[in-house]
């Protein structure tokens, strides 16, 4: 098949390239690199089936397939995961830093790309996120959760336009033929992961060099944790076996609060770290887990690496790698 990834030389675009490559099919990676490393492509370059066309998918998409390698095949799948992802207040690759361009990729650019599939007959899939249920007051979430998401706050440039994408998407699918679906991504880590504030990365980082941990709030707040090739594996899932017009949750329902999490990487490094309580950000989402029973049942797909066995890999990685 011929697909594209929007968001291709990010952490989890990066990963979808490869193994979409590994399977015969030809990949044309579209990212503008906001957040995204040409480093994280660099071993797909050579790779005759694999294309990078450094573009905003923001911006008007007329054209683009000009640049497909093989013109004369028509498109079949765009996966769209062009977005910013990291939380963190401060960090320039944040999405609070990177504001306006969030709220755009995930409307006008997951509109251009809705357009581009209507036009050229490709399926669609938008990677959405847990964000969509805020601080969630049902738990563990299920796809029918409707959420509990600050219009105002400060991470709803990214929560508000995520559930904007998610409408645009539904109503392409409702009413212009688009054969499309939403994944719902619970947090996710593994080597390649962006040095952007997430708290696998800060956590592990720290702990190899036995500086303290900085737990935000009391770290009584829980989160999900997903190796990345889990998930990868759920979301070529969710295009291949998902049904249009559907959400699916992807993410490892094993919770773990953030002190558990801390504990567990100071064990697993053999750190001598100390923990360091900072401020709670503002409308952190007090706990999140994925009911995943609809991508069980539907797409057959469930994760199968525990937090343990991820975080070794990733510390490894970190370790080996010097990153
Ligand atoms: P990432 O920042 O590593 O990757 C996103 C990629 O999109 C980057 O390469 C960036 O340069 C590119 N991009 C951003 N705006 C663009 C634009 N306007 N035009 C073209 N490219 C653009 O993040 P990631 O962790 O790989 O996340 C990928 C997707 O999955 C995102 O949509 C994110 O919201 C979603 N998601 C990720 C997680 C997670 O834990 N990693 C959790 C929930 C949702
Ligand atoms: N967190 C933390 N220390 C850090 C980074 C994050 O305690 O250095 C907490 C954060 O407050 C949140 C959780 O860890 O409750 C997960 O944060 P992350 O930024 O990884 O992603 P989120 O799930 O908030 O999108």
């Amino acid at each position: 098949m011929k697909i594209i990834v929007a968001g291709g030389a990010g952490f989890l675009g990066s990963y979808l390239c490869e193994k979409l490559l590994g399977e015969n099919h030809e990949v044309i990676c579209v990212d503008n690199l906001l957040t995204g490393y040409e480093e994280n492509i660099a071993h797909l370059k050579d790779n005759p089936g694999f294309k990078f066309i450094n573009a905003d998918v923001s911006k008007p998409l007329d054209g683009i397939l000009d640049h497909q390698p093989k013109a004369d095949r028509p498109l079949d799948e765009i996966y769209h995961l062009a977005s910013p992802a990291s939380p963190n207040e401060k960090n320039p690759k944040g999405y609070h830093v990177l504001g306006f361009e969030t709220m755009l990729v995930n409307s006008t650019g997951t509109w251009n790309l809705c357009e581009l599939a209507k036009k050229s007959g490709a399926k669609f899939l938008f990677a959405s996120t847990s964000e969509v249920y805020g601080d969630p007051e049902e738990h563990p979430q299920k796809e029918t959760y409707r959420g509990n998401v600050s219009t105002t706050g400060p991470r709803a440039v990214y929560d508000e336009s995520k559930r904007f994408g998610e409408t645009i998407t539904s109503k392409f699918i409702r009413t212009e033929g688009l054969d499309g679906r939403i994944i719902r991504i619970f947090n996710t880590y593994g080597p390649g992961m962006a040095d952007d504030g997430r708290v696998v990365t800060t956590f592990i980082k720290k702990a190899l060099k036995n500086e303290p941990l900085p737990v935000f709030g009391k770290g009584e707040q829980t989160r999900s944790f997903c190796f990345v090739d889990d998930m990868v594996d759920g979301i070529i899932s969710a295009m291949e076996k998902g049904e249009s017009g559907e959400v699916y949750n992807l993410g490892n329902p094993d919770e773990y609060s953030i002190l558990e999490l801390a504990d567990k990487i100071k064990a697993l490094t053999g750190s001598s770290s100390e923990i360091e309580y900072h401020a709670l950000p503002e409308d952190d989402p007090l706990q999140r887990c994925p009911d995943i029973t609809k991508a069980r049942t539907g797409l057959g797909w469930e994760p199968k690496i525990s937090l343990e066995e991820g975080l070794k890999r990733y510390i490894e990685y970190l370790r080996n790698e010097n990153h």
